[in-house]
């Protein structure tokens, strides 16, 4: 009784401390208790603050290293090679004040492809360590040299695909060593992965998403719900992606892999900057931050995706022409409907190019150049 009487004391002269009213009168012995009682308190509260601390680690991505309740930018300094000097790999960690998982944002692994880079960008700024949960990497541009560039597909170096060299090499060319130090530093250190695209500068494309399914029941699992969180309208199901973590190819591909969760994202065409692609992704990103835990709130779901089981890449048999498409992103298409052709330099009629079935167009390659093996179109079938 004499430690609740004391507590109430203890608020009511503060009340009047704070009304500069001199009105006090506590014997010696209770300003003693009194003391002791604020220490306490002070102990408690610092100590419940430290706990908090205590639960989450710095983590250290390149040359960035974040205490909890930071957000800090830098670069993972990617070393010089044979081919090129060094390359500085832009990133954001943000590193929470409460524990939770790490979360790996990744975008301009194709250099031509805008949306995923400036939503990565906005997103950057608007997310706060304070209300975080855990960590999260985001990687602004991966292919820094493709970007300044302004190359399709290509990094100028080495004229390899980005996508296409994983998990890298350090000691290859410059694509292998970035992608190298971009699995190291980000992949091994993540526990889910969102890997950023659009249509490249020469790609008119639909919204969509690449669900991998790798035959590890937990990882597909958690990617399909990633996959239905992220809330794009159609989710292409893949299930033929190599399985050989030392040649996976693709960045989530080597995530998932390594037993992390991963969904590849498409939004955005033609080297452009819309801006219902870049806030698809934004969308898109709050609602995994909120699907994992790692913010407030639950997911906002707008519809049912619509979920591809079966798609067709046709490819270019020819070494060089001219493609004309005919239709375009989104368009429902039938069997053997005629939906591109490639000529030669003259004119001269290459290749047509029909639909494998019934379907819808993913993607389209909607400017003129193409060369062997290239793609031409991606139709899906629900
Ligand atoms: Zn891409």
């Amino acid at each position: 009784m004499l430690f609740l009487k004391l507590i109430v004391k203890l608020i009511s002269s503060q009340k009047i401390i704070c009304k500069f009213t001199t009105h006090i009168n506590l014997t010696n012995k209770e300003i003693l208790i009194m003391k002791l009682s604020k220490k306490l308190f002070s102990l408690i509260f610092i100590g419940s603050i430290s706990i908090s601390c205590i639960a989450q680690n710095p983590i250290t991505v390149g040359e960035v290293t974040a205490k909890p309740g930071e957000k800090i930018s830098g670069y993972i300094i990617v070393p010089a090679g044979r081919d090129s000097d060094i390359v500085k790999v832009p990133i954001t960690v943000i590193n929470g004040i409460k524990a939770g998982p790490t979360l790996a944002l990744v975008a301009g692994v194709h250099g031509y492809e805008y949306p995923p880079v400036l939503a990565m960008t906005k997103l950057s700024q608007q997310l706060d360590p304070v209300s975080i949960s855990g960590k999260v990497i985001i990687v602004h541009v991966a292919n820094v040299p493709s970007f300044l560039k302004r190359t399709v597909y290509y990094n100028p170096y080495d004229w390899k695909n980005f996508n296409r060299v994983f998990p890298g090499k350090i000691d290859g060319t410059n694509s292998e060593r970035i992608a190298f130090q971009i699995t190291k530093e980000v992949i091994d250190q993540c526990d889910y992965l969102i890997d950023n695209h659009c249509g490249d500068g020469n790609e008119d494309l639909m919204q969509y998403l690449y669900y991998t399914e790798i035959g590890n029941p937990e990882v597909d699992n958690r990617s399909k719900q990633l996959a239905i969180n992220f809330n794009l309208k159609v989710i292409v199901h893949e299930t033929n992606r190599t399985k050989d973590v030392i040649n996976s190819l693709y960045v989530s591909n080597t995530a998932l892999l390594r037993g992390k969760p991963a969904i590849s994202i498409e939004a955005g065409k033609l080297g452009g900057t819309a801006e219902e692609d870049i806030n698809a992704i934004m969308k898109g990103s709050y609602n995994i931050l909120k699907h994992l835990k790692m913010i407030a709130g639950e997911p906002k779901l707008d519809f049912q995706s619509v979920w591809v089981q079966e798609f067709k890449i046709i490819t270019s048999e020819h070494e060089a022409g001219l493609y004309y498409p005919i239709v375009s992103r989104g368009d429902h298409v039938q069997k053997g409907e005629l939906v591109g052709y490639l000529t030669d330099y003259f004119g001269n009629n290459l290749q047509e190019v029909k639909s494998p079935f019934d379907g819808i167009v993913l993607y389209i390659i909607a400017t003129p150049p193409m060369s062997y093996g290239e793609p031409m179109v991606m139709i899906g079938r629900f």
